[in-house]
């Protein structure tokens, strides 16, 4: 029998109500056997996540303040949950337990996954299935990366010893025990690891919205679902700011051709997203799949003449960023000039010594570095296909009154990347939805 993996994410499991839902969804399909949690989320816009929460709590023990009545509001969140849901269950134990651990300095990571490992113990609680703690089946290396091969040889062996399961989302543990957590919104890669290490059919990412939608709905007014995307489209709408699954969800499943479904937890009908290897067709009425943006980024432009005729420059360039523990984001380049797109809190610490140090070691014309960018990118496996896709995206924006600094187009030809001003970048993601979406 296929077997479905299904991931929850925080507003999915914010409340005991939204518990029923998830419920209901797993016991509606028997293959529906192993389900990753993330903590609860949001209940409604003004609330706290658990996991912001929980770093709080980690913030007030590190100045030595006491936690006690702060925690208590975490405790209430679960014995809420438990309670309206009829359960008979006591998790005072776990709970104090917890408190005293985060009080009595455990780790940042450690703090922040007692939110999903206490929400997968309820769930599990609730539906009947096992409990499997993700610190037993998920491996970081001493680096801090996460250990691909040990994870997936554990992880399989773990399940094999279950038919039904609940695996909490986001963390895993180090070699020396200690629990470290992926980047925010890691419930995501979870998911993906655990639907590779049994082969699944089809990991299904139940959310707050009815799949990935073409532009981020907090900015463009009810955009429309994207029905199938391509791995490579959603990573680079991910990577650029679609936040509705992790950049790095992707590659476990990936790897193993596993589908992805992006659904609504409340709206259980709706089919949502389809993430795959290959889609042949796109959508000859939009021409491209979606739009992502994200903000926080610096150019370092540098000029010199006969750049291009100079051996290992850009190396030298790249050098200096990686002496400083820098990524690149971009590096859009011209005959005689050279940009290196970074994000500013990466740069901010450092940027006089990256600065004085392209200046030694490639001895530039000019380095300037600017701050206040913000890249968009527009996505689409038909963009190639389509003549005139890019003029009608950079007519757009001036059309809109808005002043390019920047052009990349990605030798993958799946997307155009376009550097704007930060305070643009709404008005610019708006005008391209409108020009392609009517
Ligand atoms: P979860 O808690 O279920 O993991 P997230 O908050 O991480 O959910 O992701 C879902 C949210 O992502 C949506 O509520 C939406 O605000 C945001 N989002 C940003 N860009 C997109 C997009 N292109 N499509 C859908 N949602 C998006
Ligand atoms: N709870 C974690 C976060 O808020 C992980 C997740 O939701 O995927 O980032
Ligand atoms: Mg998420």
């Amino acid at each position: 029998m296929d077997i479905k993996v299904v991931k929850f994410g925080g507003s999915s499991l914010a409340d005991a109500e939204h518990f029923r839902q998830v419920a209901a969804i797993v016991r509606a399909d028997p293959t529906r056997r192993y389900v990753v949690v993330s903590a609860p989320g949001k209940r409604h816009a003004q609330d706290t996540k658990v996991t912001d929460m929980l770093y709080h709590c980690y913030e007030m023990a590190h100045n030595r303040e006491d936690i006690t009545a702060y925690f208590r509001q975490i405790a209430d969140r679960y014995q809420a949950i438990i309670r309206e849901l009829g359960m008979s269950f006591d998790m005072s134990g776990e709970l104090d337990y917890v408190r005293d651990s985060i009080q009595h300095h455990t780790g940042r990571d450690f703090a922040a996954s007692r939110g999903e490992y206490l929400n997968a113990i309820i769930l599990a609680k609730y539906l009947g299935f096992d409990f499997i703690d993700a610190e037993s089946v998920i491996f970081f290396k001493d680096n801090g990366l996460f250990d691909d091969e040990k994870t997936n040889e554990m992880m399989r062996e773990e399940l094999k010893k279950h038919t039904r399961a609940v695996i909490p989302g986001f963390y895993g543990v180090m070699p020396n025990g200690t629990i470290k957590t992926f980047s925010r919104g890691g419930s995501d890669i979870t998911g993906s690891i655990v639907a590779r290490a049994c082969e699944a059919a089809l990991y299904e990412n139940w959310t707050d919205v009815s799949g990935c939608l073409m532009a981020d709905p907090r900015i463009v007014p009810d955009p429309r679902p994207i029905r199938t995307v391509t791995y490579r489209e959603l990573r680079e709408l991910s990577y650029m700011g679609a936040t509705v699954l992790h950049e790095d969800a992707i590659f476990p499943v990936r790897f193993a051709g596993i589908p992805i479904n992006i659904r609504n937890t409340n709206d259980p009908e709706a089919p949502g997203t389809m993430i795959v290897a290959n889609a042949p067709d796109y959508d000859s009425d939009t021409v491209i799949t979606g739009i992502a943006g994200k903000k926080g980024l610096s150019v370092i432009a540098i000029e010199k003449d006969m750049m291009n005729a100079e051996i290992g420059f850009g190396r030298k360039v790249l050098d200096v960023l990686e002496d400083n523990e820098i990524s690149f984001e971009h590096l859009p380049s011209g005959v005689d000039t050279m940009s290196v797109v970074v994000s500013t809190r990466s740069l901010e610490p450092r940027r006089e010594r990256v600065i004085a140090g392209i200046n030694r070691r490639a001895r530039p014309d000019s380095i300037v570095s600017e701050d206040g960018l913000a890249l968009l990118a527009v996505v689409g496996r038909g963009m190639v296909k389509a003549k005139g896709t890019a003029a009608r995206i950079f007519s757009a924006i001036s059309e809109a009154g808005i002043n390019i600094r920047m052009i990349d187009q990605g030798s993958s030809e799946l997307s155009i990347i376009v550097g704007v001003d930060e305070k643009d970048l709404e008005k610019a993601l708006r005008a391209i939805y409108s020009e392609f979406v009517h």
